[in-house]
């Protein structure tokens, strides 16, 4: 194999669904193989060595769902060409053509990247790097990419520039910090060195991996905190009024004075835009709610 058909079929694993459903199940168990194969970990691994790190992870940086199902991409991923199960005819299935959990489990059943895949990563750290890039450009925004990397043990190093892979608008940004008066949409923060802002992001919204565009109506203006916390699930919003009120999901928890502090924001008005025609478009926050924020949200 060579590289390039590698990278076209990690661009066609097909895991968007029409109505907008995040589905990283595939991104994630690719790179949990990836950072297998750059920590020298092997090719194949038994689904019960699997599960846990993959369940982790999709507890992590997956949607909030009830159940998580690491035995979808395990069993699916095969159909794409970047993943061999070597006992895959001797299995049964269920009517949706999925292996049982169970009898992964109890069989141990092994699964790995292909061979031509395996050998062709092996010596070539680059093409993992670059792998990985793509995986993670493709499914998620920029605030999760080191903590994913980190997960899956490939940290970012020194000399990686972010890959120019999709052509980004850069009005949004302007736009964005323009209509929320170059203040965190929640917290007002604000601070300058000079003339510069520091520490005030243009976030999207619906995902800009997901398809969401880079339209002021798609973006809020957020200090880098308040974006994290807002990628990550740990705030939402909801209607409220002509506008939108700040969720805190109950999830969070902290020791520490500022965790009051990020906590009182739950219940509190979202700083509006200033011309209100770009007020957050109620898809996009909806969106947000059923496949980023972690619910319920607190009392
Ligand atoms: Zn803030």
């Amino acid at each position: 194999m060579k590289r390039d058909e590698f990278l076209g079929r990690l661009d066609d694993i097909n895991v968007w669904k029409s109505s907008g459903q995040r589905a990283p199940n595939k991104p994630l168990l690719l790179l949990l193989a990836l950072g297998r194969v750059f920590n020298g970990r092997g090719r194949v691994a038994s689904y019960p060595e699997i599960e846990p790190e993959l369940k982790g992870l999709l507890q992590r940086f997956g949607p909030p769902r009830k159940a998580l199902h690491p035995e979808f991409p395990f069993g699916r991923l095969p159909a794409d060409g970047l993943w061999e199960i070597p006992e895959n005819g001797t299995l049964t299935t269920t009517s949706s053509g999925d292996f049982h959990v169970r009898e992964l489990r109890d069989r141990k059943v092994e699964g790995g990247l292909p061979q031509p895949v395996y050998d062709l990563l092996r010596h070539d750290v680059e093409l993992v790097r670059e792998a990985v890039q793509k995986l993670l450009d493709g499914h998620f925004p920029d605030s999760l990419h080191d903590d994913i990397r980190n997960a899956i043990g490939i940290p970012r190093t020194w000399e990686m520039h972010d890959s120019p892979v999709r052509p980004r608008d850069p009005a949004f940004r302007r736009d964005v910090l323009r209509e929320y008066q170059r203040r965190c949409a929640v917290c007002d923060f604000d601070v300058r060195l000079g003339e510069e802002l520091i520490g005030l992001e243009a976030a999207h919204i619906k995902w800009h991996a997901a398809g969401g565009p880079d339209e002021v109506a798609n973006g809020l203006a957020l200090c880098g905190l308040h974006h994290k916390a807002f990628d990550r699930g740990a705030l939402g919003l909801e209607a409220a009024g002509k506008g939108f009120k700040v969720l805190v999901s109950s999830e969070v928890h902290g020791l520490s004075d500022p965790i009051r502090w990020f906590l009182d924001f739950h219940g509190k008005p979202l700083r509006p835009p200033r011309n209100r025609q770009f007020d957050p478009d109620p898809s996009f926050v909806n969106w947000h709610q059923r496949e980023v924020f972690r619910k319920p949200p607190l009392e």
